[in-house]
This record gives structure tokens, sequence and C-alpha cells, in this order.
């Protein structure tokens, strides 16, 4: 072995190490040929208001393997993002959304249904991201302000004045920026208010523990109350219970996301719950 040479020896057959790297390695070329064999599909969770209409939905992407089923971003999306992978992913997941828009677009129970859409930060950095916007929006004739990009804190800050050119320029075309996982980075003030913002998402790690641990009520309600100041939309993601529901209303949210209101799902079951308010609201107009 290698490593018995001594303390200057190369250990390039640390076992553990090489199996890690061989397996990266093994899901790197399996994801590839995945993107090629189109094994990959969007599932869409609900988004609500406090009133119960369905306000969008986030678009989360989901692997079909042949044998292994569905599996779920986190087994993938950090290896995508750490080769180059996640661009044409993320250039695949934000054509197959904005299909989806321009297929509703006919049907007055869909076309006023917002996505939103994640984008990794070697995607956003990529010189042509806005151009690629642009034309897939031009390619599918969604329109842009249905489409809301959804950065994460930490790229938004890495490169403020990158960040603030290219969603400036995706904002003159209407498209719309929320800031996800929001909380768990070193948002300022003063940053925000530099970036043409729409929404704040509140991490759902703050939501998980509402009323449970002190800090985290305080951090939501710093939250809401930074989003109230700049005159953004703020919703709560991973919202799994009523009691958590009931404390961020109370606290000023009234956007939610999580399982208790609705799971991530194919599109057609996020389609028989606008069926359904759509069904439902024409009862009450025949009614009223
Ligand atoms: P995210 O953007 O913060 O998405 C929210 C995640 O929380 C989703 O996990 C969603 O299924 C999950 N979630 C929703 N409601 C609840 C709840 O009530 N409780 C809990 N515990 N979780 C809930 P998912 O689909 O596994 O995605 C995980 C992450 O993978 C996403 O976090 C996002 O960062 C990334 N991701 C997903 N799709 C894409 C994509 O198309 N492109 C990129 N770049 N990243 C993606
Ligand atoms: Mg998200
Ligand atoms: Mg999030
Ligand atoms: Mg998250």
């Amino acid at each position: 072995q290698v490593k018995s040479q001594g303390r200057n020896a190369l250990c390039f057959f640390d076992p553990q190490m090489q199996i890690a790297i061989s397996v990266r390695a093994q899901l790197e070329g399996d994801l590839q040929a995945a993107l090629a064999a189109r094994q990959f599909a969007l599932h869409y969770q609900p988004q609500f208001h406090l009133d119960g209409r369905i306000v969008g939905a986030e678009a989360l992407i989901r692997w079909i393997h042949p044998e292994r089923g569905l599996i779920a971003p986190s087994a993938f999306i950090g290896v995508a993002e750490e080769s180059e992978l996640i661009v044409p992913m993320g250039h695949w997941v934000l054509r197959t959304a904005c299909e989806q828009l321009a297929a509703w677009e006919n049907d007055a129970r869909y076309r006023h249904v917002p996505l939103s859409v994640n984008v990794s930060a070697r995607q956003f950095r990529q010189r042509d991201f806005v151009a690629r916007v642009v034309e897939v929006l031009r390619e599918t004739g969604a329109r842009p302000h249905l489409l809301k990009l959804e950065l994460t804190e930490s790229l938004v800050l890495d490169n403020v004045d990158d960040t603030i050119a290219k969603m400036g320029l995706l904002k003159t075309k209407g498209v719309r920026f929320s800031v996800d996982d929001f909380g768990t980075g070193y948002s300022s003030l003063a940053y925000l208010t530099r970036l043409p913002l729409d929404q704040l998402k509140i991490d759902q790690s703050f939501v998980r523990n509402l009323g449970v641990r002190h800090t985290d009520d305080v951090i939501v309600q710093t939250i809401i109350g930074m989003a109230r100041n700049l005159e953004l939309d703020v919703i709560a993601e991973g919202v799994e219970t009523a009691q958590q529901k009931a404390l961020l209303a109370d606290y000023g949210c009234q956007l939610f996301q999580g399982y208790l209101l609705g799971m991530p799902g194919p599109v057609s079951e996020l389609e028989v719950l606008l069926q359904q308010a759509a069904t439902q609201a024409s009862a009450e107009g025949a009614a009223g």
C-alpha cells in the first residue's frame, strides 16, 4: 500500500475515499444517461393562501429510475451541482415548467397559476443564463410573470453584482424572484433592498420548531417583518402541522407550502385540485 510509504506519500489508495469517488463517478454517469433517456419528471407542490386558494406551485425534480423507482433530488442534486450536469438538468426543468405554463394557457382553470422553479448557483452563474431563460420563454410561449425563479440566499449573496445584473434583466421581462431557504444565510437588509425581489421563502428548518423553540419563532417573526417592510410576499415552506400554520398566520404570513396542505405530485394531481377549486368557485358564483 502506498500509505505505508510514510507521511509524504500521496494517499491515492485510501480505500474509503476510493469508494466514495467511484460511487460519485458512477452516479454522475448514470445522471448523464438518465438525462439523455428522459428519466426525469417534475412534480408540483401546491402553494396556498390563508383563504384556501391555490396561488401557485413549486416544480420539484424527480428521477424516475427504471429499476429503483422514484428518486428524490437529495440523492442526486449535490452530485449534479458539483459536475456541470446541473446546467443541462436545470435547463430541462426550466423548459418543462414553461411548457406546462404554456399548455395551461388556454384553460381558465389553470391559466392563472404561477410556477416556481429552483435554480442552482452554477446554472445561474452561466454567462448565458439570462439569454437561455428569455429563449425558453419565447420558444414555449409561457407568460414571464407566471415564472418565479427560486434562488437560494447563499446564491444571491455570493456575487451580488452579477446577481443584481441578471435579476434586473429578467425582471424587465417580467420574471419574478423568490429567495429560497431564507434565514439560513446572512442577508442584510441593505443587500435585500438592492435586489429586485418578489418573495422571501422562510426555510423549513425554522417552521419545524415553531412554538417549540422560541428563537425560531423570533426568527420567523423577524423575516415576516422584513418582508413587510420591503413590500415582499412571504411564504413558509415545510408547513406540516395546523399549529405551525396557525402561528405563521398569527405572525402575519399568509402563504403556505407543506405536507399539511399538499404533497408534491404529478401535474395531474395539481390539476385535480385546481378543477375542484374552479367547480367550487362556480358553484359559489351561481349561489351568490
Ligand atoms: P427546496 O427548493 O427548499 O424544496 C422544498 C423541499 O421540501 C422539497 O423537497 C419538498 O418536497 C419538501 N417539502 C415540502 N413540504 C414539506 C413538508 O411539509 N415537510 C418536509 N419535511 N419537507 C417538505 P424535494 O422535492 O426533495 O427537494 C429538495 C431540494 O432539492 C429542494 O429544496 C431544492 O433545493 C432541490 N431541488 C428540487 N428540484 C430542483 C430542481 O429542479 N433544480 C434544482 N436546482 N434544485 C432542485
Ligand atoms: Mg425551492
Ligand atoms: Mg426551500
Ligand atoms: Mg429547503
